[in-house]
């Protein structure tokens, strides 16, 4: 199916969403891989337009389709950020067709996840509802960190969002916390400040703290601070643009290439597990 032995034919599928044309960019843009198949709900407007078009590049002779069994057949790897709904369905076509399942998708349901672990008694798939690789690495890093400084260095996670968030802290500072309890071998519930204000007295030994900062239009920043007697280590990632999640999908499907049938994580596809 690849047009050269090197690159991988990759269909998106969701093709029409935020992130499908952020993925149609990705594709076009990345190295050892092609776009085969681009797939839109039935019934879209877009329905017959070339991808290229759809996504502001220039034409390329793929055109969005309803029917995702034919794109997939041809593929070697499909990228879906759909629902879950449509992940399922789209994971029962990747088995037939012995394509890898690139799945970014979130908000999955135990009944989905089992779809996609059914699927993967066949072939690779990868599910990660943040596909950043900075996020996923600074995860990874903050585990390892953690788990290598005494309990002499207290940890903070400092992160800012724009003005219209509105859960606190969020998401991917909770994992980060997850992630530096993991590493210290401690129960993050029992050691996490979500926030403090008033009389607090000193900071416990062994906390986690947050601390989160609202503003503007910033698309996500997270630190993670080790803060030690006579030296402080930060590690901090900044989100500017959703391209990076998209590109994130695009390297995982490349690494799908050569891997046994299992479900896998962003961490594996960095090389970030245990
Ligand atoms: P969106 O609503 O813009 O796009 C979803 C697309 O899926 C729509 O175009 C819809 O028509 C299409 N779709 C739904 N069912 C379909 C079907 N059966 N066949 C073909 N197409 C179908 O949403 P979005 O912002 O692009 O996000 C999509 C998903 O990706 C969400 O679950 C979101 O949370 C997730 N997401 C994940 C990451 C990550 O890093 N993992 C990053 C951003 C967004």
């Amino acid at each position: 199916m690849s047009e050269a032995a090197n690159s991988i034919a990759i269909t998106i599928v969701g093709a029409s969403g935020r992130m499908g044309k952020m993925l149609l960019r990705a594709v076009a843009e990345a190295e050892h891989c092609h776009l085969v198949g681009a797939v839109a709900r039935d019934g879209s407007d877009l329905l017959g337009q070339d991808a290229g078009a759809v996504a502001g590049l220039a034409p390329n002779g793929v055109y969005l389709v309803a029917d995702p069994a034919g794109a997939i057949a041809k593929s070697d790897a499909v990228i879906d950020f759909t629902t879950p709904e449509a992940t399922v369905g789209f994971a029962r076509l990747c088995a037939q067709a012995g394509a890898a399942h690139i799945v970014g998708t979130t908000g999955l349901e135990e009944s989905h996840v089992a779809a996609l672990e059914k699927a993967a008694r066949h072939v690779p798939v990868v599910y990660a509802p943040n596909m950043s690789v900075g996020v996923n690495l600074l995860l990874g890093l903050t585990q390892k960190v953690a788990a290598t400084l005494g309990p002499e260095y207290d940890i903070e996670i400092v992160e800012m969002h724009h003005r219209h968030k509105v859960d606190a802290p969020s998401g991917t500072a909770l994992g980060l916390g997850h992630a530096a309890a993991r590493g210290r071998g401690v129960d993050h519930d029992e050691a996490a400040i979500l926030s403090r204000e008033g009389q607090t007295g000193p900071r416990p030994d062994g906390a986690i703290g947050y601390a989160t900062l609202r503003g503007g239009d910033v698309v996500g920043e997270h630190t993670v601070v080790f803060a030690g007697p006579g030296e402080r280590i930060e590690i901090t990632h900044k989100a500017s643009d959703r391209a990076i999640f998209a590109q994130g999908a695009v390297r995982a499907a490349l690494w799908s290439q050569d891997q046994k049938a299992a479900v896998y994580s962003m961490a594996d596809v960095l090389g970030l597990s245990d």
